[in-house]
């Protein structure tokens, strides 16, 4: 998607010799709510045909653009919890997601009430990088006996090794910018 190109060109901040982006000044920390309307539109352009149910996002920095496609879609959004409690009782469905960015692991929760075997979840995120936070949204959907209609991501990092591997698992992964490569002196998208 150009624009989401543009804007990651102009306003991106690439770290960690070109293994992290900075995108927070219009994605995960300010957000540029018309750039998520113009990212939900095109979800919704790819996936009209699949019947969405649901939208499933991981907190935090999915929820914005999450909602922003639910609206589109005139479905419910839910958000995986990052979850504290220990002993969590039988009423969530619960998952294991390696952090990328801080190397913490999480167990991440969804309450049985919000999905079932009747939904079609279209999952929403701002990267996919290694893939544990797809795959543990994936598992949570699996767990609920629900249907996985696809992946909407924002940004790929296609150098690294998640989307080829979920994809390659059968799931359908459409990432808004691609980007092939990236270094402090720039990047290229696919
Ligand atoms: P994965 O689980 O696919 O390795 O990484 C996905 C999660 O890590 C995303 O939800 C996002 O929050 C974070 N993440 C991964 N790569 C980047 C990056 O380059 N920049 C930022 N800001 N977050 C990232």
């Amino acid at each position: 998607m150009k624009l989401l190109e543009e804007r990651i060109r102009k306003d991106g901040v690439i770290l960690d010799g070109g293994n992290v982006l900075k995108v927070d000044a219009f994605l995960n920390h300010q957000m540029d709510v018309a750039l998520f309307g113009a990212m939900a539109d095109e979800w919704k352009r790819l996936f009209a045909d699949e019947k969405i149910t649901k939208i499933l996002t991981i907190e935090a920095s999915g929820i914005g653009m999450a909602c922003i496609a639910a609206e589109r879609f005139g479905v419910p959004v839910i958000f995986a919890k990052k979850s504290k409690t220990r002993n969590l009782s039988g009423e969530f469905y619960t998952t294991k997601v390696e952090s990328f960015t801080h190397g913490t692991v999480n167990d991440v929760i969804v309450s049985k009430r919000f999905l079932g075997p009747e939904d079609r979840v279209l999952i929403i995120d701002d990267f996919l990088a290694n893939g544990a936070a797809l795959e543990g949204l994936i598992d949570l959907v699996h767990q609920a006996g629900a249907t996985v209609a696809g992946a909407g991501i924002a940004i790929e990092k296609a150098f690294q090794p998640g989307g080829g591997r979920i994809r390659a698992a059968g799931v359908r992964v459409e990432s808004l910018a691609r980007i092939a490569s990236m270094t402090e002196d720039g990047i290229t998208f696919c």
